[in-house]
């Protein structure tokens, strides 16, 4: 046994794995620069604060889900590790007076969250999310165009069947009625609920109906909804959401359960399933909009917007999936020589390589060219190159290590060669994605 373990619920991502993440983070930053959101990074902890008030002090993650810092002086700030991304990105928004900017501002931000959650299959105490947040357009037309924007994003990653359930929660206008009417119900049931759900009735009864429970699962089915109550602004929201959904040709299911963990949705909100797996802790990522959120953390009354995708689960689809998530990148050509001590020169030469730009590892032991030229077919290299007597004379073996055929190259010329070379063979990133346009 080692004497240290990385902590509980945090991961290690060693390198075939990590590398699937860089690919999704690589196609976040690109969506991201496509559809005109711009990038911005919060720090990975604030003031508890601005969690307490932007997610509401009666959710699960402030209730045990904060991971908490230690402060080390007695009265120092309090501050926890961010459980989600929108609460720093909105405090950032009104500390740096982006009002005053054009708007709507539409920001991306792809980093790690921490929840204190005790870990199990599919819910990490660390886990990734691509998040995107629009502040300052009430929609109903940019809530459609973040939504088609996930959509995108499960597909070109390569999860070709999700489903997006949608619904519309209301505003401080119908909101209210609606909880009383939800809450009569549920006391009227109360017997029937289980004791994390009768003590969340008087609290939070919007939470009772987000439960995945099965215990809850028949009495939520026959639960008031929040669609049927909107008042008249909400509906004709919801509605030009849904307009603007069918105008872009994005599928997605009504679900009148959905409310999302958090207090601070209004309206529109949604999330995202692998087809066929809708439980708990299958979401891949949702979203909503938060048109109280930026007054309530200080800022003038602002409409908002936003999802999280989480990047663990995307990667746990795809691999239940069976689809590619991410190779790495294998050299392109593997500098060996048949003077086992010369490790000057074959590194010389690969750093030539590497200043042209092309993947390139040299041999840096001193075993015999025999074991050398395993070791590069073992790497998955398609050239090695061999340094030998004719070196003299300015040239070099090139070896196609798939086709087993060689000939000389003139040193001078070898990145330029390699590179013609290169564009007849498929490689690495790209090896897995065959038959793509
Ligand atoms: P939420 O803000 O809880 O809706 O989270 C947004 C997305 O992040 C979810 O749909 C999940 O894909 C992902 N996610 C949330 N919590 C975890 C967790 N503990 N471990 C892994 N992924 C998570």
């Amino acid at each position: 046994m080692p004497s240290f373990r990385a902590p509980r619920g945090l991961r290690d991502l060693l390198p075939p794995e990590r590398q699937a993440f860089a690919r999704l983070e690589r196609l976040a930053a690109e969506l991201a620069g496509r559809y005109g959101y711009r990038p911005i990074e919060t720090p990975l902890l604030e003031q508890v604060a601005v969690f307490e008030r932007g997610l509401g002090e009666v959710t699960d993650v402030i209730e045990k889900e904060l991971f908490l810092l230690q402060p080390r002086e007695e009265d120092g700030e309090r501050w926890a590790l961010r459980p989600e991304p929108t609460a720093g990105i909105v405090r950032a928004y009104i500390q740096h007076g982006m009002h005053t900017w054009p708007q709507p501002v539409k920001l991306a931000m792809t980093g790690p969250m921490f929840r204190y959650d005790r870990p199990q299959a599919g819910r990490y105490r660390e886990f990734r999310q691509f998040d995107v947040e629009v502040i300052g357009d009430p929609g109903p037309a940019v809530d459609a165009e973040i939504i088609e924007l996930a959509a995108r994003f499960y597909r070109e990653a390569g999860l070709e069947n999700v489903v997006i359930q949608l619904n519309s929660i209301g505003d401080p206008v119908c909101r209210p009625a609606y909880i009383e009417e939800l809450t009569a119900y549920y006391r009227k049931h109360a017997r029937e609920l289980p004791p994390l759900e009768r003590a969340r009735l008087e609290r939070n009864p919007l939470r009772i109906l987000d439960s995945k429970d099965p215990a809850v699962a028949a009495l939520n089915a026959a639960a008031p909804k929040a669609i049927d109550r909107l008042c008249d602004a909400c509906a004709a929201h919801f509605a030009g959401v849904r307009a603007h959904l069918h105008a872009l040709g994005v599928e997605y299911e009504l679900e009148p359960r959905l409310v999302r963990g958090l207090d601070y949705y209004t309206r529109t909100a949604f999330e995202v399933f692998p087809a066929g797996a809708t439980g708990q802790q299958s979401a891949i990522g949702g979203g909503g909009r938060y048109d109280g959120l930026v007054e309530l953390l200080g800022g003038r009354p602002t409409p908002g917007i936003g999802f999280g995708i989480g990047l663990d689960r995307v990667i746990l689809a795809l691999q239940v999936a069976g689809a590619a998530t991410g190779e790495e990148q294998v050299p392109l050509a593997v500098v060996v020589g048949s003077a086992p001590d010369d490790t000057a020169t074959r590194l010389r030469i690969a750093t030539d390589l590497r200043g042209a730009g092309l993947a390139a590892r040299a041999e840096l032991g001193t075993r015999k060219l025999g074991k050398q030229l395993e070791a590069a077919a073992r790497d998955g290299a398609h050239f090695a190159v061999i340094v030998g007597d004719e070196l003299g004379d300015g040239h070099v073996q090139l070896r196609d290590l798939e086709a087993g055929t060689q000939r000389a190259v003139p040193t001078a010329g070898l990145a330029r060669e390699l590179e013609r070379a290169s564009r007849t063979h498929r490689h690495g990133l790209d090896a897995g994605r065959d038959g793509e346009a």
